[in-house]
């Protein structure tokens, strides 16, 4: 408990004490992965790497980057550090290939909990301005699977689960509750009215759409003090236009199944990377300065169940050039610009990141639901699900910009669909150049061309 608490304020250190942990933590982090686990021992010895070889954050730039194909290419045996009985089963959703069985330990279960208690449940409230006892409401897509409507937890987690989780856990639910989203807002406005959430939990795009029905009927019970949004990118017309509509702040958090939170804003709304983990933003192998794009690579220091190093996590992020002022010695990301794959390839050397896309799309109100699919260099689909009669300004208005985008020489094709073809892990923005497979956002007419991977050229 009282290393759970004090762990959770390490980002408060000043930035030499800051440092000095977060290389104490990966110095034990490669020990732990080299000495348990089949896998990164191989992995170090095939690279000519000895533990003692990583000392300083500078020291990572030796450990050869590991991919998520490398990484299930092994059995979850030889990746395992700790007995997986002990430990906290957890399933990727699989948005790149199939999902991913990742282990959790029960500290590292226990360290989320604190984190929790110090960087959520306090904090994180206080960052919000959510009172103690305001109920959090968390809205994900797909039917409620439980029959009586309340959240079963488990029963192989609830054994596993640490101690300060098993206490913390039961109060969070307390005041949380999870509603399933499906194709309207309407299905779950009533629901929202009635729980009278201070927090919304949700993917920005399902707030757009509840940000587009209140907006319409003018609903006005849904009253939250902030809203937080994980799961997509976030664009900046999005977040203001779902702070005018819900009169509240919208924070981001980015997150990422196998590895779990890697970032959270504070109150200044700064983009602050978990002191739970090390962060890279690497262009070419080197890291990227301020301000330019690269891939993020992770890795993680605390869960010894599933050691990940060096982990290449498929998306791509902007390191900020300035510092926050809040207190918080962890570095801070300008923009998550979204997944590797997803960026658009314009005339061979341009990329256009799904978060370019959506600041130059979300600046119309009122959309139906859109996706963007890049068929060759020259030619993009605008996918259009249910547009409704008065939604045509907006819809040509939508189609004007993405031309405007994207330029003279992409011919832009435009599609009606219907919400039956969407996906539950839904991306606005995807690239037959790029993507490694289509199983969650393409339907089975679309064709899977397998190209290039825009990870090898950022
Ligand atoms: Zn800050």
């Amino acid at each position: 408990m009282i290393w759970y608490a004090f762990s959770s304020k390490v980002d408060r250190l000043p930035p030499n004490e800051f440092r000095i942990v977060q290389e104490k933590r990966l110095r034990r982090a490669v020990r732990h992965a080299y000495d348990h686990t089949t896998f990164w021992r191989n992995w170090m010895e095939r690279a000519g790497i000895e533990p003692e070889d990583i000392n300083r954050l500078e020291d990572l730039g030796r450990f050869p980057i590991c991919t998520k194909e490398d990484f299930v290419s092994r059995p979850v045996h030889e990746r395992m550090g700790e007995d997986p009985k002990k430990c906290i089963r957890h399933s990727s959703s699989g948005t790149t290939g199939d999902p991913m069985v990742c282990y959790r330990s029960k500290k590292y279960y226990d360290y989320l909990a604190g984190y929790n208690l110090q960087g959520h449940y306090i904090s994180l409230r206080k960052v919000l301005e959510i009172g103690p006892f305001d109920r959090i409401m968390r809205i994900v897509y797909g039917m409620p699977w439980e029959k009586d409507g309340k959240s079963k937890t488990n029963p192989r987690r609830k054994e596993a689960i640490g101690i300060a989780a098993r206490i913390i856990g039961p109060i969070h639910d307390r005041f949380a509750k999870t509603i399933h989203f499906r194709s309207s807002a309407d299905e779950i406005i009533p629901e929202i009215i009635e729980f009278r959430p201070k927090l919304i939990v949700a993917n920005p795009s399902y707030l757009r759409i509840l940000a587009d029905t209140v907006s319409r009927t003018g609903i006005s019970e849904i009253r939250p003090k902030a809203l937080l949004v994980s799961g997509e990118v976030l664009d900046e017309s999005t977040r203001k236009y779902l702070e005018t509509i819900f009169h509240c702040k919208t924070f981001q958090r980015y997150s990422v199944s196998e590895v779990g939170k890697i970032a959270f804003e504070c109150e200044r709304r700064a983009l602050h990377v978990s002191d739970s983990l090390i962060v890279e933003i690497l262009n070419d192998g080197k890291p990227s300065p301020p301000g330019e794009p690269g891939k993020i690579v992770v890795t993680v220091l605390l869960n010894d169940a599933m050691p990940l190093l060096r982990y290449d996590v498929g998306d791509v992020g902007i390191w900020s050039d300035s510092e926050c002022q809040c207190g918080r010695s962890s570095r801070v990301l300008r923009s998550m610009e979204g997944r590797q794959e997803d960026h658009l390839t314009i005339e061979s050397d341009r990329f256009l990141s799904p978060l370019a896309v959506l600041s130059a799309l979300h600046q119309v109100a009122d959309l139906p639901r859109w996706q963007v699919v890049q068929e060759s260099t020259e030619s993009c689909k605008l996918r259009i699900f249910n547009q409704e009669q008065n939604q045509r300004s907006a819809v040509a208005e939508l189609v004007q910009n993405l031309r405007i985008l994207l330029g003279e020489k992409v011919k832009v094709e435009i599609s009606s669909e219907t919400h039956e073809q969407l996906r539950a892990k839904f991306r606005p923005v995807i690239s037959h150049l790029n993507m490694r497979d289509n199983r969650w956002t393409m339907t089975n007419e679309d064709s899977s061309r397998r190209g290039l991977s825009v990870s090898s050229r950022i």
